[in-house]
């Protein structure tokens, strides 16, 4: 069967790749997809936008396709699976009320106290004047969160009342559009985090291998944050007696606390969860879609064909597919990234040097920001690529990613050398 492709992420172009090793998978459409997927084997890509509903619908009809997966968040939020469910479209990724769980965080804060899932305590608020009162009663260090989509920009970890001030100032000032015009603000939380992506029919959910990303730009986690700069899987921070507490007390009750307000959520459910010192789980925040860059080690990993959980998912049979089968030892993941990013960055630099890169043992190479021109491949995105490596140990796997990364060059190009530090000291 063909299966379809939205996103043109890193994250996208590992889920064709991936989906492409399915032996029911006989070809892949990616929208509009990247440098990557434009000459993966198997894989086209398609001048189609991921806001375009119809047109999106009206191409996975003609071209049966049995299987659309959706990869990030924005189009689900804006209800592309209800639109292409309602077209006779198998859409794995929950519809838009699912998506509130990400879209909104405080609709996400009110079903977790609804089904009692461990998280930091929050308020929220739609003027700025008690929420800075607020945040002067609570005092320092506190976490200012727009409640929308912005993109990984609406949260403000506040270590001083004044940064916590600015912050409620900005969104109620519309920095994040309608994003900011609610503003949850939230107890600090500290500890490790780490991500848990699993897969869902509705009823019964299951736990990827966890999961570790790096959000700041800088070596030592700082500077702003970014998509993430790189990843490993699985992340000794999240043993499998600690996964299984996750799934009794934050994957199965948040599902069925989804299905108590009439919601069948098919797809991925991404816990962002806080390891705090005393070694309790609580839940960050709620993603509703595979998350990027932690997809690109999940994925290398998984031995059972992703088309067949997919499909399992979407028939509501997730119960009684056989136990995810895994190879052994451990992925990661280094992203490289245009000179600049997360701030203002140039494309349409030439990168060389990925034949090499893909050539070495245990390697892939996943394009995010790429584009083809004619033979160029050229920079067209923040985050350029991510290299992903297969070793015994994490820092067997490291080393292969960074040896292939010596391969890759492009302008003004940038990578962390660390990635992996914070186990190294678990
Ligand atoms: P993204 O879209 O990048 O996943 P987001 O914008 O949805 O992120 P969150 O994941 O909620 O925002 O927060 C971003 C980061 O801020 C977290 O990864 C974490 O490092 C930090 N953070 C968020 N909430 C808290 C908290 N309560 N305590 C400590 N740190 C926090």
């Amino acid at each position: 069967m063909r299966a379809l492709v939205v996103g043109s992420g890193g994250r996208e172009h590992a889920l064709a790749w991936k989906l492409l090793q399915s032996p029911t998978i006989s070809g892949i459409f990616c929208i509009p997809g990247n440098g990557g997927t434009a000459t993966l084997a198997g894989c086209r890509n398609l001048a189609l936008a991921p806001s375009d509903f119809e047109g999106i619908a009206r191409f996975a009809l003609v071209n049966n396709c049995a299987l659309v997966v959706i990869g990030p968040e924005q189009p689900l939020a804006d209800g592309i699976t209800d639109y292409l469910t309602s077209q006779g479209l198998n859409v794995f990724g929950p519809t838009q009320s699912g998506a509130q769980i990400e879209a909104s965080k405080a609709w996400a804060k009110a079903l977790m106290y609804s089904a009692q899932i461990p998280t930091a305590q929050a308020r929220v608020f739609t003027e700025a004047a008690p929420a800075i009162a607020y945040v002067e009663s609570q005092g320092i260090p506190i976490v200012v969160k727009a409640d929308g989509l912005a993109a990984g920009k609406g949260v403000t970890v506040a270590h001083s009342l004044e940064t916590a001030i600015t912050a409620i100032e900005a969104a109620f000032a519309g920095e994040f559009g309608a994003a900011g015009h609610r503003v949850v603000i939230e107890d600090y939380l500290t500890g490790q985090e780490a991500s848990v992506l699993a897969v869902t029919d509705g009823h019964t959910i299951r736990p990827l291998l966890p999961a570790q990303d790096h959000k700041p730009i800088g070596e030592g986690d700082t500077g702003p944050n970014t998509g993430g700069m790189g990843a490993y899987a699985p992340t000794p921070v999240v043993p499998p007696s600690l996964l299984e507490r996750i799934q009794q007390e934050i994957l199965a009750p948040t599902l069925a606390a989804l299905r108590q307000q009439g919601i069948l959520y098919r797809g991925v459910l991404y816990a962002g969860l806080m390891i705090t010192p005393t070694g309790d789980p609580k839940v960050i925040e709620f993603n509703c879609r595979f998350g990027d860059p932690e997809t690109q080690v999940v994925l290398p990993l998984l031995k059972t064909p992703l088309a067949d959980l997919m499909q399992a998912c979407l028939e509501e049979r997730l119960d009684q597919f056989p136990p995810l089968q895994w190879h052994t030892g451990t992925a990661a993941c280094v992203v490289a990234v245009a000179g600049g990013y997360p701030g203002a960055y140039k494309r349409g630099h030439s990168i060389t040097g990925l034949e090499q890169a893909e050539a070495a043992e245990d390697v892939c190479v996943f394009q995010a920001g790429t584009q083809r021109q004619g033979q160029q491949l050229v920079t067209h995105g923040g985050r350029v690529l991510g290299i992903t490596a297969l070793g015994d140990t994490i820092d067997g796997a490291l080393a292969k990613a960074y040896d292939a990364m010596t391969y890759i060059h492009f302008d003004g190009m940038y990578y962390r050398r660390d990635i992996g530090y914070r186990i190294k000291n678990h």
